[in-house]
């Protein structure tokens, strides 16, 4: 590895960068861990072109590299570990195919960008997480984002049709194709989808778009039953949010759980309906519920959930786990027993996408809990492979998860993704420490 002659390559070919003790190389290389980067330089490339004429200079002096959008990934993925950053939040192209119901879009772009293009074309771009305003599509194509509306369209993986890669070898690849049906082969881009940089370079990506629909309507349902979440997943809503009661009293000042239920729909007979069915059921029962076209509030109130927790500790650690819809009961109990012998100073708090039985496990301490917050997390780790479930739904494995993934995905199946990761990346450089 010669970092100079790379250096000096990048710059020969007027590419932007940055040594790696800049004091902006920090802002750079950091992200939502906020752990310290290992940065040996920052590459800032303009354009696409040069963006894969940078990969290819750092492949050529074997130079470890690291994709990054805006680092606001929660694992430490985007973290480099005595590699160069490779920023992409300069290519900011969106074009909309309304025609196509097809975006065409460089990594860069912010996805709420992206989800406003749509609009404005009267179109759909559903993955919503609930940092859409500023991660960006590169990030979120490799971290497979998801958010609410996941329940009814699926995560970002399910709109990914086509992506331009630059390889670990320097090889630009084509994956997929820009329609919305795939039978011809195996279907790669779902597997760039997830990969967390460690098979390339994600450089352009055609996603799906779906016609927006007009009407919606929000419902609140106060301190909801184990039953509440069985018979209003059966009913379909397009979201099911869960808030546990110390995440309702972050965002609502209440000590109470709380289920948001957002239900869509094209026309104001066909919402209509369906909130008299959902009310029904609500009714009967006589649970205490909010219905109304203008309650967004709680939502936006929720997507502040992570930078509120805060108040809780200084320190956070979060699981992303992903269960069985039929066990999160039994987990949610578990928790609360988990609560209460948490030690002194330690808060604990779930929310999440109930719905895709995704929920985010928090925990919340001073610095100096550090190794007992360790543990705990083990503890939480344990509980879910044991009701069978997964360690990320949507955030990814980057570096904290890694000494986790050996409980969920088995030897031979580690060993083809190894195998997988040298097909594209044979000299080891695409994101080191990251997944596997
Ligand atoms: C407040 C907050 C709320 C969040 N809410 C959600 C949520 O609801 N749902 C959800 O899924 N996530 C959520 N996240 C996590 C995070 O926003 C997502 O993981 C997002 O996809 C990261 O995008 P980014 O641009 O910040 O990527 P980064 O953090 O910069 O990178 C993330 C990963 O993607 C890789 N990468 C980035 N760009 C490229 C590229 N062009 N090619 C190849 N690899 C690349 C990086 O190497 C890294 O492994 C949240 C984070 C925060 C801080």
């Amino acid at each position: 590895m010669n970092a100079v002659a790379a250096l000096k390559e990048l710059q020969a070919a007027r590419i932007d960068t940055l040594p790696g003790d800049a004091p902006a190389a920090f802002a750079y290389g950091a992200d939502a861990t906020f752990r310290t980067p290992d940065t040996l330089f920052v590459v800032l490339p303009a354009t696409e072109e040069e963006l894969i004429a940078a990969v290819r200079i750092l492949v050529e002096h074997r130079i470890p590299m690291t994709p990054r959008g805006s680092g606001t990934g929660t694992t430490g993925g985007a973290l480099p570990e005595r590699s160069a950053v490779l920023f992409t939040g300069r290519l900011t192209a969106c074009r909309i195919d309304a025609g196509d119901l097809i975006a065409e879009v460089e990594p860069g772009v912010l996805t709420g960008d992206l989800k406003k293009e749509a609009e404005k074309q009267g179109l759909l771009y559903p993955p919503d997480p609930a940092s859409h305003a500023y991660a960006t599509v590169g990030g979120n194509i490799a971290t497979n984002a998801g958010g609410p509306s996941s329940l009814r369209y699926g995560t970002t993986r399910d709109h990914l049709r086509k992506v331009r890669i630059v390889d670990g070898a320097g090889k630009v690849r084509e994956l997929g194709a820009a329609v919305h049906k795939f039978s011809t082969g195996y279907f790669l881009p779902g597997m760039i989808c997830g990969s967390e940089g460690t098979l390339g370079v994600v450089t352009r990506a055609w996603m799906k778009l779906v016609p927006c629909p007009r009407f919606a309507s929000f419902i609140e349902v106060v301190a909801p039953t184990f039953e509440d979440l069985a018979t209003l997943r059966s009913l379909a809503p397009a979201a099911l949010e869960y808030l546990d009661a110390r995440a309702g009293e972050l965002v609502t000042g209440s000590r109470q759980s709380y289920l948001l239920l957002r239900l869509e729909a094209f026309t104001e007979a066909e919402l209509a309906e369906q909130e008299r069915r959902i009310a029904g059921r609500l009714t009967s029962a006589g649970r205490f519920f909010r219905m109304g076209r203008d309650k967004k509030e709680i939502w936006a109130v929720r997507e502040l959930l992570s930078p509120l927790s805060y108040q809780l500790g200084e320190r956070k650690t979060a699981q992303d786990i992903v269960l069985p819809f039929s066990r999160i009961p039994e987990f949610l109990q578990w928790a609360e027993l988990l609560r209460g012998r948490l030690p002194a100073g330690m808060e604990l708090f779930v929310f999440g996408h109930l719905g895709d039985g995704n929920l985010h496990v928090n925990l919340l301490s001073s610095q100096d809990l550090a190794v007992e917050a360790k543990r705990v997390q083990r503890e939480i780790v344990i509980q879910t492979r044991q009701l069978g479930g997964l360690i990320s739904g949507e955030h990814g494995i980057g570096r904290e998860r890694r000494e986790a993934l050996g409980l969920f995905i088995d030897e031979p199946t580690r060993e083809l993704m190894r195998g997988i990761k040298k097909l594209f990346d044979p000299y080891d450089l695409m994101n080191p420490g990251k997944v596997l």
